[in-house]
């Protein structure tokens, strides 16, 4: 019995701060700015991204030329991969950024999907319209992956 008591202590203490770790300020923990190795770390997932950025270009001269099949073939091919790239890429932002960047990638989706119902339709000025509004969202989506320069 005399030996109990200090043991419970103990156990008490040990309870204690197990709980305060755990519940306590984890929010503390997580970064709310980038250090410069997770700045050089991203760029290898905003490499892809922002080469598919700039081929916006050439799906900007389909629409212009009213290149229909090209426009949706474009859609269909180089962009497949951008999906998942946009989504391991937001995963790797700090926590605050990544809810914005999938919103993002997926609101720029569902331009490209309206582009392609566009060309399919043939309707010129909803392809431009919404070339315009994939070009916001996709520069937006950049805009969060930090850079050096
Ligand atoms: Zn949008």
């Amino acid at each position: 019995m005399r030996l109990l008591r200090p043991i419970l202590s103990l156990v008490l203490v040990l309870v204690t701060t197990l709980l305060v770790s755990c519940s306590g300020p984890s929010q503390a923990k997580i970064p709310t700015v980038y250090s410069p190795e997770k700045i050089v770390q991203l760029q290898s997932y905003r490499e892809p991204i922002a080469s598919a950025r700039e081929s916006m270009e050439t799906l900007k001269g389909f629409i212009q030329e009213q290149n229909w099949t090209d426009t949706r073939t474009f859609i269909h091919g180089p962009f497949g991969a951008l999906r998942q790239d946009m989504s391991i890429a937001s995963k790797k932002l700090l926590q605050k950024d990544q809810k914005p960047a999938q919103d993002l990638a997926k609101e720029l989706f569902g331009h490209f999907e309206k582009i392609d119902a566009a060309a399919k339709a043939r309707n010129s000025l909803l392809a431009q319209e919404q070339y315009i509004e994939a070009i916001k969202d996709f520069d937006s989506y950049l805009n969060l992956i930090p850079t050096n320069n």
